[in-house]
């Protein structure tokens, strides 16, 4: 099925756009009238370009408030869609979208809504145009798909159908048996089909409509079950994106294109229309990569957590800081000099290295180039939306490339033994690829994503959902800042899973390592929430432990100081009486608390 997308979706000029929708691969565009009228381009150049760029304009829209109005009223809307026709003509467009009237002028009078448009398909085929007329959620009189539908079978003129439109259909549908009638329309007089998600909000329909609509996957609409209802029509026009989004309109139009192609390869794999690689789902993760200009900071705080340097790499500046199961690369290579201490790269663990590679290359994740000297083991990788690398690896299995192949021992025997693994990654995400970001880690890696959370910072609004495998050995969480510039304030962080989080803070902190302290309110608030045993409070109090609990147990966490732009949490979850395996959450209730402590600590210490 061909793919196209809707220029609105894109943020620029209309050649930006158009270029961003030709790179992602789409086959075409729905030309936006407010695009065209802002370019310097004339029709017959816009129509040269797309033909170059290998784009078809599979829709020029909008035309509104045709259809229902007094004659004198209709004769003007026809000499108004003379002019558009000849414009399309121009353009070498065939199809103009004709939006459900909202004007004061309509009437409620079916019969004239089909006569007048049945008088306008007969003007477009002239020009060898077709009409599809789409009912708006918040259509004067014409709010539905089947009403629209209705007014176009009693027109019964060959040059008019309808358009589809995901969020209008849903964002009314209360079940499964709204989109039952979909199957009444025969699929050629379904003239185009526009998708687009939106998370559940309960707000104004057309403000709904305007700004929060997002790309397929991306929201709570159910899309795949609407495209399969369209496609059993018998359907075979593009699946073509509109989507409204006041993130879109300020972003990229390149990487913001590559995401929207991305959502429908993967809803067309969905409704089993393409056939991509099996998703290979992580089972672990193998090593978590840290950058940093200078080795002696993230050194210390290592060490005070317990981690011993116990491997080398063997051509780079490179070494593996392990303690149980969690192994953590320190990176002082030039990357680093760049852009200060950051979490770099990730190792997933992979029961198919290339395989999982051989996804995300269809997902149009860029693939990066398999380690570069000569001695370096070659190992899968791909860029995620934000650019953190991740590398698909294979730790310890004989007949694969092992990427510790690399690294020599040090000898240095083991410190401690506090921490057990890697609890959770949590990876600070450009603003406006939060939606994206999500999406990518599910639909490429094959995790599960969570409920996204709102976190109040006390300068803004924090975003952060989980991204996760069925047994939790790999937790992500996907964070976004409160502002579009501040992205150094949500540090990222790497938390690490210990028995025993008192034993483990306080190890730390005779070690020399300095904890975020936690201000006493959060205590006394506490106290009254839970019941605790005779001074465990005051220990939590004293070592900046956070406590939450939920229907499948306990958690306590506490955070190192800040890096750069990374920190360390200590994070013990205990299980409930019930044994399933114990609190499934990562503290977002203590989210603010620990965000304001952070803030107090950079004040005070100016950084
Ligand atoms: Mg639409
Ligand atoms: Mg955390």
């Amino acid at each position: 099925m061909r793919t196209s997308i809707a220029t609105v979706s894109l943020s620029g000029s209309l050649t930006e756009k158009l270029d961003a929708a030709a790179r992602a691969g789409f086959d075409g565009v729905e030309l936006f009238e407010n695009d065209l009228l802002a370019s310097p381009l004339t029709p017959e150049d816009i129509r040269a370009r797309c033909a170059d760029l290998g784009l078809r304009i599979d829709l020029y829209q909008p035309m509104r408030d045709v259809e229902a109005v007094p004659e004198a009223e209709f004769a003007r809307n026809l000499r108004r869609a003379r002019h558009k026709f000849e414009l399309m003509r121009r353009l070498g467009a065939d199809t103009v979208l004709v939006c459900s009237s909202v004007s004061p002028q309509a009437v409620d009078d079916d019969a004239l809504a089909a006569e007048q448009l049945a008088r306008l398909a007969g003007l477009a085929a002239e020009y060898g145009i077709r009409v599809a007329y789409e009912a708006l959620a918040w259509g004067r009189h014409v709010s539905t798909y089947d009403h629209a539908w209705r007014i176009v079978e009693t027109a019964g003129h060959p040059a008019l159908g309808t358009c589809l439109d995901s969020f209008h259909i849903l964002s009314r549908a209360f079940g499964p048996a709204d989109l039952e009638g979909i199957a009444a329309i025969p699929g050629e007089k379904i003239f185009f089909l526009q998708l687009a998600d939106a998370p559940l909000l309960a707000m104004d329909v057309l403000q709904w409509s305007r700004h929060y609509r997002c790309f397929p996957g991306q929201g709570g609409f159910d899309i795949a079950a609407l495209v399969r209802h369209v496609l059993a029509t018998g359907y075979d026009g593009p699946l073509s994106l509109e989507v409204f989004n006041d993130v879109f309109r300020q972003a990229e139009a390149g990487p913001t294109a590559v995401d929207a192609r991305r959502s429908l390869l993967l809803l067309k794999e969905a409704v089993g229309k393409a056939i991509l690689p099996d998703p290979v789902v992580p089972t672990g993760v193998a090593f978590a990569e840290l950058v940093t200009p200078d080795a002696e900071p993230l050194a210390d705080l290592l060490g005070a957590l317990g981690f011993t340097r116990t491997a080398r790499h063997r051509g780079k500046p490179v070494a593996l800081w392990e303690q149980g199961d969690a192994r953590i690369l320190v990176n002082t290579g030039s990357a680093a000099r760049r852009d200060g201490t950051r979490l770099a790269a990730i190792g997933l663990e992979s029961p198919d290295p290339a395989g999982a590679a051989r996804r995300a290359e269809a997902l149009l994740a860029p693939v990066l180039p398999r380690r570069r000297a000569p001695r370096d083991v070659p190992l899968d990788a791909v860029a995620a939306p934000d650019g953190t690398e991740l590398f698909f690896c294979a730790t310890g299995r004989p007949d694969l490339p092992d990427w510790r192949a690399d690294f020599a021992d040090t000898n240095l025997p083991p410190a401690r033994a506090d921490i057990r693994g890697i609890d959770h990654l949590a990876l600070t995400q450009p603003w406006h690829h939060f939606d994206e970001a999500a999406l990518f880690h599910r639909g490429v890696l094959g995790l599960d994503a969570q409920e996204s959370v709102d976190v109040a910072d006390p300068y803004g609004l924090m975003r952060s959902r989980a991204v996760t495998n069925a047994d939790g050995s790999v937790r992500i969480a996907l964070t976004v800042g409160a502002a579009p510039t501040d992205d150094t304030v949500h540090a990222q962080h790497i938390a690490l899973a210990t028995d025993d989080v008192v034993a483990a803070a306080r190890r730390f902190r005779d070690a020399g390592g300095r904890l975020l302290p936690v201000p006493a309110n959060y205590y006394d608030d506490l106290a009254a929430r839970f019941e605790f045993s005779d001074g465990e409070l005051e220990t939590y109090r004293d070592l900046g432990i956070l406590y939450d609990r939920d229907a499948h147990g306990t958690f306590r966490h506490c955070y190192t100081r800040t890096v750069g732009r990374v920190f360390f949490e200590l994070v013990q979850r205990d299980g409930g009486d019930g044994g399933d395996g114990g609190y499934r959450g990562y503290g977002a209730a203590n989210a603010p608390v620990r965000l304001a402590a952070q803030h107090t600590a950079r004040a005070l210490t100016g950084g």
